[in-house]
């Protein structure tokens, strides 16, 4: 059995065209089902819904033996004990810092005023302002990031942005770009060697759908 962690929403829908592509096809809907086990037309191949940063544990620690899990949420995790063999193309936006559109960036930058920022990416953002040498407090959040400059809860957040529709929705204005981001194929190493037979075709069928670029939005 090949067990293949998805988190609900993008990642998932996304992901489909992908298993298309191998010939799997899920046949549950997520957005109806309750279950979080989803057989597919593959006896031997099963997509458990886990959230979105619970992929790179589960694919460690071998409760799924491969996984769908942004750049973002890698990084955060650190990556450690998972073989990434696949830049998946899909999911695709940018880490980026945004601002009030009142509040000076550059000025308080250049000034070398300590900066408080809220994130949910708490070591994305630690290791770019460290790169600019600008001195940040870094606050955790879990979610609604665009709240906190609007509170005075911080002077800055670093999130995702896709359209830009939800910072202009909430008169914050983009002002430094981190990284691209996009979702990557995780592996766990050991059910690579054990399920390699399983798991090699699947691994090929992904990587000529993502060449054949047909599969991203
Ligand atoms: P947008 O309004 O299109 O710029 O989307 C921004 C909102 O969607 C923010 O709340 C982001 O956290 C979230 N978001 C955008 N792209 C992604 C992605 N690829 N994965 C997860 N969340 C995302």
């Amino acid at each position: 059995m090949i067990t293949l962690a998805l988190s609900k929403g993008r990642i998932f829908d996304e992901t489909l065209p992908l298993l298309a592509a191998a010939g799997i096809e899920v046949l549950d809907d997520p957005e109806t089902s309750r279950k979080l086990i989803l057989p597919t037309n593959q006896a031997q191949v099963r997509v458990v819904l886990v959230r979105a940063s619970d992929v790179p544990t589960y694919v460690e620690h071998g409760g799924a033996d491969l996984g769908v899990t942004g750049k973002d949420t890698l990084i955060e995790h650190g990556g450690q004990g998972l073989y990434q063999p696949l830049d998946l193309k899909i999911a695709q936006c940018r880490m980026s810092v945004a601002v009030r559109a009142d509040f000076d960036y550059a000025r308080a930058v250049r000034q070398g005023a300590r900066l408080k920022v809220a994130t949910k990416y708490t070591q994305i953002a630690r290791e770019f302002f460290a790169s600019k040498g600008v001195h940040v407090d870094l606050i955790k959040l879990y979610g609604s990031m665009e709240l906190a400059p609007l509170t005075g809860l911080a002077d800055a957040i670093v999130d995702l942005v896709s359209t830009g529709n939800t910072l202009k929705a909430n008169h914050l204005v983009e002002v430094e770009r981190i990284m691209d981001i996009s979702s990557r194929l995780v592996v766990n190493p050991a059910a690579l060697k054990l399920k390699q037979a399983a798991i090699r075709p699947l691994l090929d069928a992904f990587s000529q759908a993502i060449a054949q670029g047909t599969h991203a939005a």
